[in-house]
């Protein structure tokens, strides 16, 4: 069929942590329209992913939801073995789950940067892990997308251990992408800028801090999660397959900002 040719993951399966909101639910749903089969993962109440299955759904893509957190190590890989259970196997792993919590560094209470760790990097090593053991039975390769951002390059002040966690997630990306490229699996991260989500609610709230952050950006806008899935349809996709151990930004040009020059 026409449409069926057109579509980069068909017959793919693929994991989304994160994706009952913001740029995992946008992921989730661009990979089902691409012909994936996905899973949506999700924390909380049963119900908190039914937003994303109805998107789905609505668009005629095949999608389950698995409760697992993800720093979790028998959460998650309970998740792989319901995936495997329903769709045959695992193709694409995406690590987008992620939480911050803003205070001045003298004042960041230990226990939110611990908590912080668990989620943003602790939770992409146990899913990687969990992820390429299953992909490396499978022998058939495998993706592996780090949701990061451009705070594991850029300082963000208030925001230390989410910088911490995403610096983090740069290297753990690098070094793994190096020792699963025997076995055919590619790792690597989208850094996205100022996305229009949940996790920005306090920025987009307040007009004064929005219209500071729209003036850092060169294209002057927030980024769609859209745009973000689309990115990681390529980097899901046959095309990418000769690229690894990278971080692709997508920030309407923030980190080149070249301020007052
Ligand atoms: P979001 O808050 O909508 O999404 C985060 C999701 O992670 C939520 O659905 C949340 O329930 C889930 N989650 C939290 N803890 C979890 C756990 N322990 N296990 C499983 N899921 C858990 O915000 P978002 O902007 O869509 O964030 C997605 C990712 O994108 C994050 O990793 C974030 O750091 C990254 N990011 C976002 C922006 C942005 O501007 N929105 C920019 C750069 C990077």
């Amino acid at each position: 069929m026409f449409w069926s040719e057109q579509m980069k993951l068909q017959g793919k399966v693929a994991i989304v942590t994160g994706s009952a909101s913001g740029i995992g639910q946008a992921i989730a749903t661009v990979f089902a329209r691409q012909g994936a089969a996905v899973v949506v993962d999700y924390v909380g109440k049963p119900g908190t992913a039914d937003d994303t299955l109805s998107k789905i759904k609505a668009i005629g893509g095949k999608a389950i939801a698995v409760a697992a957190d993800v720093s979790n190590p028998q959460q998650v890989q309970a998740m792989i073995d319901q995936t495997v259970a329903a769709f045959g196997g695992l193709d694409i792993f995406i690590n987008n789950a992620g939480i911050e919590f803003k205070h001045p560094f003298l004042e960041f209470p230990v226990e939110q940067f611990q908590k912080i760790m668990a989620v943003n990097l602790q939770g992409p090593f146990v899913c990687c892990q969990a992820a390429a053991r299953q992909m490396v039975k499978q022998g058939r390769g495998g993706r592996i997308i780090n949701i990061s951002s451009i705070h594991e390059d850029l300082p963000m002040p208030t925001n230390a251990p989410y910088c911490a966690t995403k610096g983090g997630l740069r290297m753990l990306t690098r070094t793994i992408a190096v020792e699963l490229a025997p076995h055919k699996i590619t790792v690597n991260n989208i850094g996205p800028g100022a996305i229009f989500t949940p996790i920005d609610a306090d920025v987009e709230a307040n007009k004064a801090m929005e219209d500071a952050l729209m003036a850092e950006i060169p294209l002057g806008r927030w980024g769609k999660p859209e745009e973000v899935a689309n990115l990681a349809v390529f980097l899901a996709s046959d095309d990418a397959a000769y690229m690894t151990g990278s971080t692709c930004f997508i920030d309407g040009g923030m980190l080149r900002q070249a301020g007052a020059l």
